[in-house]
């Protein structure tokens, strides 16, 4: 008897923006996997008939590790559950739903991917940042800021990343703001560059700071800005509009 695992995106925020087909699955779903990312509006929705684990406060206070995540989606699968393993944005864009698409595949468990809308787009395009555009940018590169680029080997480049011409989006990069504007500026990118920090995007309580790469670091630190933040960067961030 075995189940199925679906890795599901639940897009960046708020149910308007989650597709059909991850309503489908989840509603139909005898156990779901999620962490806090998809946001209340969503998870409040979570079917009280499925078995709901909460990755990130397992057992009331321990974080379930990736090794034990995708070994309880491979133990409940192999009992014959349909379970729902749910992520913000789009499960392939960072949230390493690709390890654990390898893994279950590897158990000889039968995988569905649904995608979502990622953050790294919708984030910026909901307040008037389109990430291409004619005039500013032909290219977009969505980078993690998770590495601190002044410590040890980037699996990045930041020098070539300097001299991009098109647009920079980074996520998890709000820890390492301040270094990676500064490495950025180090390797030749202009000073003045504008840059874009939305947190908490497509959420009741979203907030935008703007600001010149040399001094967004400080003026992200004394505004407590907060991760989750998409962060932009580049000539696209001129077309921000503050349309609430
Ligand atoms: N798979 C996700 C990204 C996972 S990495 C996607 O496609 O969107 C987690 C990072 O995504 C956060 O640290 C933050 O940088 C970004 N993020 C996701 N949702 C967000 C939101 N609503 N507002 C701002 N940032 C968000």
């Amino acid at each position: 008897m075995t189940g199925k695992v679906y890795l599901v995106g639940s897009g960046p925020g708020g149910l308007g923006l989650m597709t059909f087909r991850a309503r489908e699955v989840i509603d139909r779903a005898d156990v779901i996997m999620y962490d806090q990312l998809p946001g209340e509006e969503i998870l409040a929705t979570l079917p009280a008939t499925a078995e709901l684990v909460d990755c990130g406060k397992f057992g009331s206070h321990h974080i379930l590790e990736q090794d034990e995540i995708e070994a309880m989606m491979v133990g409940k699968a192999r009992s014959g559950k349909c379970v729902v393993r749910l992520k913000g944005g789009d499960p392939f864009l960072f949230g390493r739903g690709g390890e654990e698409m390898e893994t279950l595949l590897a158990a000889g468990v039968a995988v569905e991917v649904v995608p979502g809308i990622t953050s790294a787009i919708a984030v910026p395009e909901c307040v008037g940042i389109p990430v291409t555009h004619r005039k500013y940018a032909s290219q977009v590169t969505i980078l993690t800021g998770h590495e601190d680029p002044t410590k040890g080997e980037s699996a990045l480049n930041w020098a070539w990343l300097a001299k991009t011409t098109g647009t920079i989006v980074i996520l998890m990069g709000v820890k390492n703001l301040a270094v990676i504007a500064g490495s950025l500026i180090e390797h030749g990118m202009a000073a003045a560059t504008p840059v874009a920090v939305i947190e908490r995007g497509l959420r009741p309580d979203q907030r935008v700071t703007v600001a010149g790469l040399d001094a967004i670091g400080r003026i992200a630190q004394e505004r407590g800005v907060r991760a989750p933040a998409v962060i932009v960067i580049g000539d696209v961030v001129s077309l921000y509009k503050d349309t609430r």
